[in-house]
């Protein structure tokens, strides 16, 4: 099984991600956790390229193809393999990611951003996307917060947009909702920590006993 985690900035992705893993291990089952960009040796190093700006220089091509890059080796080392032992991988973010911040909020064609998803994942799809929803107002202050309390004083480079861009982020994972229903389920964010953990657990419960 393969479950993926979008949203925007302080969705609460993570949080949710450790408690299902906490609770899928407590059923016994095996689980990995990883994250993009990351979640193998190559794409971490690509990851620290990339959000430390460093490939801003480069044009949002390259930048594209360098999230591509990463996702492609992250997918071949550790998502494919862990899905072959019959593991179940949570992933933090996947190519909805890119779809939004690459595609709808970075000015690049729909065209390019797919057939970059296409070659990057390879045939490995999630089974199933929890899109973490939130007004991007309430999801930066929480960042915002988090930011502080880890004593960063200069958040990424993503993260200093402006609110617009973040909306539209909304918009367009809502977008992809909507157009995949059957891979996608939206989840109200703004919920308190312990009820999406609990709504996010109903909506697996089908594909665990399937
Ligand atoms: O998951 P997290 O919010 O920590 O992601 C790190 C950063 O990477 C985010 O601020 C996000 O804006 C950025 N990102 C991106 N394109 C992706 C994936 C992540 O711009 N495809």
């Amino acid at each position: 099984l393969f479950i993926t985690f979008e949203g925007g900035e302080g969705a609460g992705k993570s949080t949710q991600i450790r408690l299902l893993q906490a609770r899928l291990m407590a059923l016994g089952l095996s689980v990995v956790v990883t994250r993009e960009p990351g979640g193998s040796p190559a794409a971490e190093a690509l990851r620290h390229v990339l959000l430390s700006g460093a490939a801003e220089p480069f044009g949002v091509e390259m930048e594209a193809i360098l999230f591509a890059a990463a996702r492609n080796d992250h997918v071949e080392t550790r998502v494919r393999p862990a899905l072959l032992r019959g593991d179940i991988v949570l992933c933090d973010r996947f190519m909805d990611s890119s779809r939004v911040y690459q595609g709808a909020t970075g000015n690049l064609q729909p065209a390019f951003i797919e057939e970059l998803q296409r070659l990057a994942v390879n045939g490995v799809m999630p089974d199933l996307t929890i899109i973490l929803d939130l007004p991007a107002k309430a999801g930066l202050a929480r960042a915002q917060r988090r930011a502080g309390d880890a004593g960063e004083n200069t958040p990424d480079r993503f993260e200093k947009e402006e609110l617009a861009t973040h909306e539209r982020r909304r918009e367009a994972f809502l977008a992809i909702a909507k157009a995949e229903p059957h891979r996608c389920r939206v989840v109200n964010a703004e919920a308190e920590v312990g009820q999406i953990e609990e709504n996010i657990f109903q909506l697996l419960q089908p594909l665990l006993i399937g």
